[in-house]
């Protein structure tokens, strides 16, 4: 895999389309995946917390969120294609969701907010199943919602807790599922609630 590193965040040379793509075809692979889509505040954060950095290294991918990270890769002579956000690469998924039937999980948000978008994403994708959801705001340390996700095997579980709750929740769980990509969206389920 071509990467550019950035302050110590090794970001995947891809363009959005190419990256959906990818990540679909690790699907369809069974192969577990982990992504995060870092922005600045991200690649700030990591180099303020070193457990952060190690835990964004776990990542499968690290995509470039934001043109910030674009424009910085510019300034060091190691161009990226261009951004690739938490959003539109759900916004993406979504999509090749909807086409094959996958199974998806949502985890995060307010309850109403939640509610909303499951209802959102259900009206205008109905070749996705989706098999579970849970808001973002549980006990961290005495939840099933790991065991549930186990369970129910989804192809994407979206987990939209913010940053670093979100990478945190994935790397913490990511050893008990056997197949899946996990992302972090950030705000994605607000916004697709509307
Ligand atoms: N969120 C959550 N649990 C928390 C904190 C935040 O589910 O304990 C959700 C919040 O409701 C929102 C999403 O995480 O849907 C993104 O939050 P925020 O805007 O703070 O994060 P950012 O987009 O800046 O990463």
């Amino acid at each position: 895999m071509n990467q550019v590193t950035i302050m110590g965040v090794p970001f995947i040379h891809t363009d959005q389309k190419s990256f959906i793509s990818l990540l679909d075809n690790r699907i369809q692979l069974h192969e577990k995946t982990f992504v995060v889509t870092a922005n600045p505040e991200v690649v700030m954060m990591a180099n303020e917390d070193m457990a952060f950095m190690d835990l964004i290294h776990q990542a499968t991918y690290i995509t470039a969120d934001g043109i910030g990270i674009v424009k910085a890769a510019q300034l060091l002579n190691k161009p990226l294609p261009g951004r690739v956000t938490g959003y539109d690469t759900m916004i993406g998924l979504l999509g090749k969701a909807n086409e094959k039937q996958y199974k998806i999980f949502l985890l995060g948000a307010k309850k109403e907010t939640l509610q909303m978008a499951e209802n959102r994403i259900a009206n205008d994708y109905p070749g996705i199943k989706i098999v579970g959801s849970h808001d973002g705001y549980f006990d961290w340390h005495n939840n099933d919602i790991a065991e549930r996700i186990a369970d129910v095997k989804p192809d994407i579980t979206f987990v939209a807790l913010g940053v670093p709750r979100q990478e945190k929740w994935i790397s913490e769980n990511l050893s008990g599922f056997d197949r899946g990509l996990f992302i972090g969206v950030g705000g994605s389920l607000d916004a697709i609630a509307g």
